[in-house]
């Protein structure tokens, strides 16, 4: 998004406020709840409106843990890093569950289930349910398909859940006491001594802190992001209601996450993925459309995984993702802005780690406190 000398004219009025949040999807609302209890007074302020970024077009799965398997996590980041991950992620979903208890949310508490596509990568999921035994993790490995489908093996992690993402972050919402300003786009920050200022379409925000929740549109917002942040398309299709009723029960979950599957609350089959057939129209975009390519590759799957369902497909949509560069979130503070904080980069798990790391972002800003494996100072320049 570019900014024209028109629209950024300096004539906005200037408006002094506490906490400034900006963003008001899952990580935003979450944040503002945490600051809330914190003792602050909180604005939202959002160029859209609540949740209509990703954090109402996602698929919905509560699952602990990252896309990539706890094993191969361990190697990448070190085993004490692995940990901490799996208990961020545990932590964030407590959060979600009392969120959604309070305010009458539908939660599913139907577990997950990562399903191999391969023999291949069966032993992946198999090293990864020892790895994630021996550090005490619920998880069951499964040797043969548990929904006889045709995959090799699973693994199966009962404490995960499946949600109404949207009616979750309206909820959050709610529960956080917030003030949202919506339709008023952030330009531009910069910090004035001990002051966060903040640049948006209606106002010129004087904050004590402000945090930028704005996940796949940071690098759109500073060019501190660009590298750190790539905007990234997901996709899915949902049939109509089955007449059968559901059919997997469960988070399903394949192919090294790049294909999922569920069934929504009203009886419909919902599959998402087939990214990664078209990395190269998918990735780095921000644009909010439907593509042929990716909606044949998850029709193709749909009738060879689920050839039972002939129920016709009754929605298609998309949402952007933040994918970061070592696959982690981001929290820390602006370069010269240390009043600008932001927790960003979800890499398609905002459901997972999203409201723990909210809660760390928030402490950093207010305490200093090291945001551990989230430290953006891990990713130089
Ligand atoms: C198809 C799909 C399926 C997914 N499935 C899952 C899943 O099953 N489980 C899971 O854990 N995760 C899933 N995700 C990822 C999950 O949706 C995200 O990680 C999560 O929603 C991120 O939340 P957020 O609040 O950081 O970002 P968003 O919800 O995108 O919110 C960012 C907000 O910032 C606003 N904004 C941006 N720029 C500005 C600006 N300059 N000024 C003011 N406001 C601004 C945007 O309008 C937006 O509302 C999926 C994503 C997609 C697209």
């Amino acid at each position: 998004m570019t900014v024209s000398i028109w629209q950024a004219d300096g004539a906005q009025p200037v408006r002094e406020v506490d906490f400034l949040i900006v963003g008001a999807g899952l990580v935003g609302c979450a944040a503002a709840w945490f600051a809330a209890q914190a003792g602050r007074t909180v604005v939202i302020t959002e160029a859209r409106d609540l949740a209509l970024g990703a954090s109402s077009r996602n698929v919905g799965f509560m699952i602990t843990g990252l896309d990539s398997y706890y094993h191969q996590t361990a190697e990448r980041f070190g085993a004490a890093a692995a940990r901490e991950i799996w208990a961020l992620s545990r932590a964030t979903h407590a959060h979600w569950r009392r969120w959604a208890q309070a305010g009458g949310v539908q939660l599913d508490e139907c577990g997950s289930l990562r399903l191999a596509e391969s023999a291949a990568e069966a032993r992946d999921l198999e090293q990864a349910a020892r790895a994630l035994e021996a550090d005490g993790l619920p998880v069951e490995y499964l040797s043969s398909d548990p929904l006889g489908r045709g995959y090799h093996a699973a693994i199966r992690q009962p404490q995960d859940a499946a949600v109404q993402p949207y009616a979750l972050v309206r909820a959050i919402y709610e529960q956080s006491g917030a003030e949202l300003v919506a339709n008023n786009e952030v330009y531009h920050t910069a910090q004035d001594g001990d002051t966060a200022l903040v640049y948006t379409r209606q106002t010129v925000f004087r904050a004590r802190h402000a945090l930028l929740c704005v996940n796949a549109y940071a690098p759109l917002l500073d060019p501190y992001f660009v590298g750190k942040i790539i905007p990234t398309r997901g996709q899915c299709l949902a049939t109509a209601p089955l007449p059968g009723g559901p059919v997997i029960g469960t988070c399903g979950y394949s192919d090294y996450g790049s294909m999922y599957y569920r069934d929504t609350f009203d009886g419909r089959l919902l599959i998402g993925g087939g990214r990664k057939q078209n990395v190269a129209l998918e990735d780095n975009t921000t644009e909010d459309r439907v593509t042929e390519p990716v909606q044949r590759v998850l029709e193709d799957y749909l009738r060879a995984r689920f050839p039972d369902i002939s129920a016709p497909i009754e929605r298609r949509w998309s949402g952007i993702m933040g994918f970061s560069a070592d696959g982690l979130p981001l929290v820390g503070t602006l370069p010269g802005r240390p009043r600008v904080g932001f927790a960003v980069g979800f890499h398609g798990h905002g459901l997972a780690l999203g409201a723990e790391t909210a809660a760390r972002a928030v402490d950093l800003l207010l305490t200093g406190a090291d945001p551990g494996v989230l430290n953006a100072a891990r990713l130089a320049g």
